[in-house]
């Protein structure tokens, strides 16, 4: 392991390497897309994605960069379903929503509760409604919020690392009980949960970011969760760069990644998701990487393994070694 830097990477170490945030428009998603999905029950199926603007979330993770598409004061009552409505009429129809807004749904601040009605009528007509939370945000609230949909309540948790001392180093304001509790909490209340797990995040070695992510997608499932999203850790959002700097963090590689989806979808226990998007950052070769990239494509939609991608770039035989 790597050591920590001896400096504390509390909230105010991490704003103080922050760029400014974009301009965003309250009345307006920062951004919207439909995108196909293997669906809880095993279909692949289409779901809209919508990523809300609204107030940044409280907490402030190492590695976030969600704070970039945020406004600094809540957003008014009105605006939520407006962004909803503005992005529907603008996408083909698809059977689920993801619903992200850079935080937690939950938040009073975020999504005002008295816009939770108009929300929930907007989403009459999907069979599945997915929102984010962290954990000390799930409450009864999500309870009233299930109430008022037509369609199956999921949420996204963050649980990032198993690693006990990574994850405080995280500065999530959580620890691996809570998560576990929220999703029991969730199970109880006939709500579904899914996990972002980080490949890599920063003081780890490429070794010990494989062992940790495929320890974290065990825990994931041991927890209750259904479906596991692994996400490549990024720098960019200045403090990950200042450690990327000091040796304490560097990106994983695509050989990492289609390690740790390949062992979540043989687990056999849950959907297990890669998340693709920039994946060129995470590839030396640009011989095999579109080939990589449709694979890890066509897994994340028919969860099923593939074989690997031959090419050169990989040592002699590598590339059978699974
Ligand atoms: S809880 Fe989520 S949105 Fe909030 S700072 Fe952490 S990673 Fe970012
Ligand atoms: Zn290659």
């Amino acid at each position: 392991m790597s050591s920590f830097p001896e400096i504390d990477l509390d909230d105010r170490w991490i704003r103080s390497h922050r760029a400014p945030k974009n301009q965003v428009d309250e009345l307006l998603p920062y951004a919207f897309l439909v995108e196909e999905e293997c669906t809880a029950s095993g279909a692949i199926e289409s779901v809209a994605t919508l990523f809300l603007t609204n107030k940044e979330c409280p907490f402030r993770c190492l590695m976030c960069d969600l704070w970039k598409n945020t406004t600094d004061e809540r957003v008014q009552p009105g605006s939520i379903p407006a962004q909803i409505a503005y992005a529907l009429a603008r996408l083909p129809p698809s059977k689920h929503i993801k619903l992200y807004n850079s935080g937690n749904f939950f938040d009073t601040k975020a999504i005002p509760p008295e816009d939770y009605q108009a929300i929930a009528s907007l989403l009459d007509p999907f069979e599945t409604v997915i929102v984010e939370c962290h954990p000390k945000l799930i409450n009864d609230r999500s309870l009233t919020f299930r109430d008022m949909i037509k369609g199956k309540l999921e949420v996204a948790i963050g649980l990032e690392t198993a690693h006990p001392e990574v994850l405080e180093k995280l500065n999530k304001s959580m620890s691996l009980d809570d998560f576990s509790q929220s999703v029991r909490y969730l199970n109880d209340h006939n709500i579904r949960s899914r996990a972002f797990i980080l490949l890599k995040p920063p003081f780890l070695t490429e070794q010990e970011g494989v062992h940790w992510a495929k320890r974290t997608l065990d825990f994931a499932f041991d927890a209750g969760v259904g479906c596991c999203v692994v996400i490549p850790t990024r720098a960019g959002n200045g403090a990950m760069d200042v450690l990327e700097t000091g040796g304490f963090f560097s990106k994983p590689s695509l050989d990492s990644l289609e390690e740790v989806l390949d062992y979540g979808i043989a687990l056999g226990r849950g959907r297990v998701f890669a998340d693709v998007w920039d994946l060129e950052i995470f590839s030396d070769c640009p011989e095999c990487l579109d080939a990589r990239k449709k694979r890890l494509e066509s897994i994340n939609l028919h969860q099923e393994l593939l074989p690997q991608i031959s090419c050169d770039c990989r040592s002699t035989g590598d590339f059978q070694r699974r």
